[in-house]
């Protein structure tokens, strides 16, 4: 009886789908395809033209009961999926924030993939955390953060997926850590203070942690001040809530006098650096992180400018131990030796969810294979174009710059002529955009500051060289002729 079982399972022909000739060869094929794909990227319109819709149309109902083979499939890619993406990675993608990649991180992401480690703690996977603890430090030392942000200091730092995740569990920890204070376990009485220009993401933290609409400050900011937090403004509104008995929390701009007023009240600091900060990596910038020394948290996204890839954001911690003590968990299945001895850092303490990806290796061959000198250049190469882009708006007079350009952001509009009106401005700009965008040649995205409608002109996809800033711009201006000759 036995030995006939054995038979038959042996020649049982089971499905393995991680046959690694199988895995060779198709991977080979999926790179030449993506290597065509990158080669080919300009031939496709930056903003999708497709309908709402369209997809489900296009494509079949059910998944196939019997395998179909990847050509097939990629011809779907080729002619169904590619013309519903928005080209984030198109070197004509201006809008939002640039979203970068690279080689390095290309491949980093492969063998994450490969690992598919869920190192949750130390012992599922030592070398993830390990080499996570190690480029946090590394990515510290490269923006000048002092020590105590660092493991080789007295604080540490991990990489969370989104600046959202980031602030959520900061904002936790500074929660728990101020109700500690207080001791009265009344979450009405904490406050959080932010600038107006903070990512609406905070506001959705907030609501996330309990703290009341009520008691989140949003300090207004002006156009004449660059939109930047006013250190009198906060100092000003914290006082107005000591009087009614509030306290606590949070945001920054000019860091040093923020936090220097932050500080004076016990306040947890954090700053979001999620897209500029990765500019302090080259001295000329990090000014902009003067006083961080000050602060509680700082996060910084290497998915926005530091061509790690969705998603990878880094945040540092001056006391580990108050996120820990926020978010720590000890189910018995979790149990072990160095985690009970406390001779490790466990992750999945520091995040919202459990099981993680071993994305630091992304990062790892990044630095490692880039160094920090062609970083550097990266970074500078993309200012360099914003600064001409910019350079361009100010020499034509139907245009000007809204808020002055600080790294690859230029913020500007069309202003034809005042005595339109407000009204006329707005709607000659929308229609500017919507023309620059229709045409699939270039996508720029909107913003109101100050309750003027601007055009953003983001520059660093990773792709993007002088040539195609040169052609963004004549396309502006000849939908601007077009535009100004019908009043
Ligand atoms: C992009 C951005 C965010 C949101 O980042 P996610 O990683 O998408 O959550 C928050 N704050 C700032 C300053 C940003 O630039």
């Amino acid at each position: 009886m036995g030995k006939n079982i054995e038979s038959n399972l042996a020649n049982t022909p089971h499905f393995n789908p991680l046959n690694p000739q199988e895995f060779r060869k198709q991977a080979h094929e999926m790179v030449d395809f993506i290597a065509d794909y990158y080669q080919n990227i300009e031939s496709y319109p930056v903003l999708s033209q497709v309908q709402p819709g369209y997809l489900r149309a296009n494509l079949p109902q059910n998944a196939p009961s019997l395998p179909e083979s990847l050509e097939t499939s990629l011809e779907d890619v080729k002619n169904q999926i590619i013309p519903g993406m928005t080209h984030w990675l198109s070197p004509n993608f201006f809008a939002f924030f640039p979203s970068t990649v690279s080689t390095a991180g290309f491949l980093g992401e492969m063998l994450c993939t490969c690992f598919n480690s869920v190192g949750f703690n130390w012992i599922a996977s030592p070398a993830a955390t390990e080499l996570e603890m190690l480029v946090i430090d590394w990515l510290a030392d490269m923006l000048k953060l002092p020590k105590s942000f660092m493991f080789q200091g007295t604080g540490g730092g991990v990489i969370q997926n989104t600046t959202s995740e980031a602030i959520l569990v900061t904002l936790i920890a500074a929660r728990d850590k101020a109700l500690d204070v207080d001791g009265s376990g009344n979450l009405n009485k904490l406050v959080v203070y932010a600038s107006d220009q903070t990512h609406s993401t905070f506001a959705k933290a907030c609501k996330m942690v309990g703290i009341s609409p009520r008691n989140i400050r949003l300090i207004p900011t002006t156009i004449d001040a660059g939109f930047s937090l006013s250190p009198i403004q906060l100092k000003a509104a914290v006082e107005a809530d000591m009087e009614n008995g509030d306290h606590f929390h949070h945001d920054v701009d000019p860091i040093k006098l923020l936090a220097g007023v932050a500080k004076e009240h016990g306040m947890w600091v954090h700053v979001d650096a999620a897209n500029a900060g990765s500019a302090c990596i080259c001295p000329e910038f990090r000014h902009h992180l003067n006083g961080v020394e000050l602060v509680d948290s700082l996060s910084l996204s290497p998915h926005k400018w530091l061509l790690s890839g969705l998603d990878c954001c880094c945040l540092w911690v001056k006391n580990p131990t108050a996120l820990v003590k926020a978010l720590s968990t000890n189910p018995e299945y979790l149990r072990n030796k160095q985690s009970e001895s406390d001779s490790v850092v466990d992750f999945k303490d520091w995040q919202v969810g459990t099981g993680r990806r071993f994305k630091s290796l992304r990062l790892w061959l990044i630095f490692r294979t880039y160094g920090v000198v062609n970083l550097q250049d990266h970074i500078r190469s993309d200012v360099g174009m914003a600064k001409i882009f910019e350079d361009f708006v100010r020499s034509d007079p139907r245009f000007e710059i809204v808020v002055p350009r600080e790294f690859g952001l230029v913020c500007f509009r069309l202003n034809p002529d005042e005595t339109f009106g407000s009204d006329y401005t707005e709607l000659s700009n929308q229609k500017l955009l919507d023309w620059v965008n229709s045409t699939g040649r270039v996508y720029m995205t909107h913003t109101k500051v100050g309750g003027i409608y601007v055009l953003r002109f983001a520059v660093g996809a990773t792709l993007t060289g002088d040539n195609h800033v040169v052609a963004a711009w004549k396309l502006i201006k000849e939908g601007a002729d077009a535009l100004l000759k019908t009043v």
